[in-house]
């Protein structure tokens, strides 16, 4: 299993500099082929091969005039950079067949300069960890680290990244042996809302922590400022600067927050059932900031990858679900209710539900159904596995295991409208 461990590290300002011409080299490289390959595509010619691409756009450039400053970066991270472009195209193409499930993939598009994130890969041949604790970057020298964490065992790949706020991370692939926690009996549904952050199906209550809202008042101060200043300027910069490295901190606090949610509730729990919520849709309309804030889709990723880690199960409910809808006590479907309506009283059997609580308890009824009724029986443990963690992605990942997300029609032995 292939897990990602991030770390901050801080490059001297000679290595800035070489690691600005390394972003920059990889990007031309990454630009020059997919400019060969659309060319070949114009032409009516197959489809260029990795090989001769690379000998294309890096060896022979190296020796013109024009691509000559190629030869002043390690070689490692070009090819890294070509085969991100492979895999741009690959996700492209199975996103067009079918192979690849969820959003759309579009076709590979040119880098710029200007682009929010600069990323670079190196393989084992560019990078060493040294006894001292620096890592060392093959043409960039040995690079401070701060170790947050220990590695449990030796990277296979590092990607460096620089983010908007001018943070420069360490994002280390280590490949471990999944652990299995003793097995549990303890299983639940979740609601997750805005009011609170989440509601279990046992009765605990997750608070909603707003970090963004609290945040954002210094945000918008920090944005006016930016906006007040002439484009172009160095005062411009530096006010970007600041806007970004607000944004970075409460991503940072987000972050390690729902990184203690989600180990909680994995300890604690076997098998952990979710509502399929349309965050994407959710995140256009008014609701989009809490939507954004609240982190759901990260909140479930989690879930997923230290579920695959640790032996318990994540199953995902169906979102045409009626979670709201249902009495958990007996089965009636009382209809819609307006988000305001926290409480409501059974029209059946006249049991006062919370509304959240109960939607819980049906996620929960709805999420082992699902399981029993899986085609090929119950699922093991660790078999809903999110989709694939993209390669800049910071947090700890999984890598390539397949998606099967446990979902059956009808969930729950009630028929999705
Ligand atoms: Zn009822």
């Amino acid at each position: 299993m292939h897990l990602r461990y991030s770390y901050r590290i801080y490059p001297t300002a000679g290595q800035r500099s070489a690691l600005a011409r390394t972003f920059g080299c990889a990007r031309v490289v990454y630009n020059d082929a997919l400019a060969a390959r659309k060319q070949a595509r114009k032409d009516g010619l197959p489809y260029p091969k990795s090989t001769g691409l690379q000998k294309l756009v890096i060896t022979a450039a190296k020796k013109t005039a024009e691509r000559a400053w190629l030869a002043s970066v390690g070689v490692d991270p070009l090819i890294q950079s070509l085969r991100d472009l492979d895999t741009a195209y690959r996700n492209y193409f199975d996103s067009v067949s079918g192979k690849r499930q969820g959003r759309p993939v579009g076709l590979p598009r040119f880098k710029s300069r200007k682009d929010n994130r600069q990323s670079l890969r190196f393989t084992r041949n560019g990078f060493r960890i040294r006894g001292n604790g620096k890592l060392n970057l093959a043409k960039i020298g040995d690079v401070r680290v701060r170790w947050s964490r220990s590695l449990p065992a030796d990277p296979s790949s590092v990607t460096i990244l620089l983010d908007p706020s001018g943070r420069y991370h360490a994002s280390f692939v280590v490949d471990v042996e999944p652990s299995h926690l003793p097995e549990l009996d303890t299983e639940i549904g979740i609601d997750l809302g805005l009011a609170t952050y989440a509601v279990l199906s046992d009765g605990q209550v997750i608070d909603n922590p707003r970090f963004l809202r609290k945040a954002e008042k210094k945000l918008r101060a920090a944005q006016r400022e930016l906006s007040r200043k002439a484009k172009g300027s160095k005062n411009r910069e530096k006010a970007r600067r600041k806007v970004a490295r607000a944004h970075a901190k409460v991503a940072d606090t987000r972050h390690d927050w729902l990184h203690k949610q989600t180990t909680r509730i994995i300890r604690e729990t076997q098998a952990v059932y979710l509502e399929d919520l349309n965050v994407r849709g959710l995140g256009r309309g008014r609701l989009a900031k809490s939507v954004h804030d609240a982190g759901w889709s990260t909140f479930r990723r989690l879930l997923e990858e230290k579920a695959a880690r640790y032996g318990r199960t994540v199953g995902i409910v169906h979102r045409a679900f009626p979670s709201s809808q249902l009495c958990s006590q007996c089965g009636h479907r009382d209809g819609p209710k307006p988000l305001a309506v926290r409480e409501w009283a059974c029209g059946a059997c006249g049991v006062l539900h919370d509304r959240d609580l109960n939607a819980a308890r049906n996620i929960l009824a709805a999420g082992q159904a699902d399981r029993l009724n899986a085609p090929g029986g119950p699922v093991r443990p660790g078999v809903a596995i999110p989709h694939r963690a993209r390669p800049d992605e910071r947090g700890t990942h999984l890598g390539d295991l397949p998606r099967t997300d446990v979902r059956a029609a009808g969930a729950g032995g009630i028929p999705a409208r």
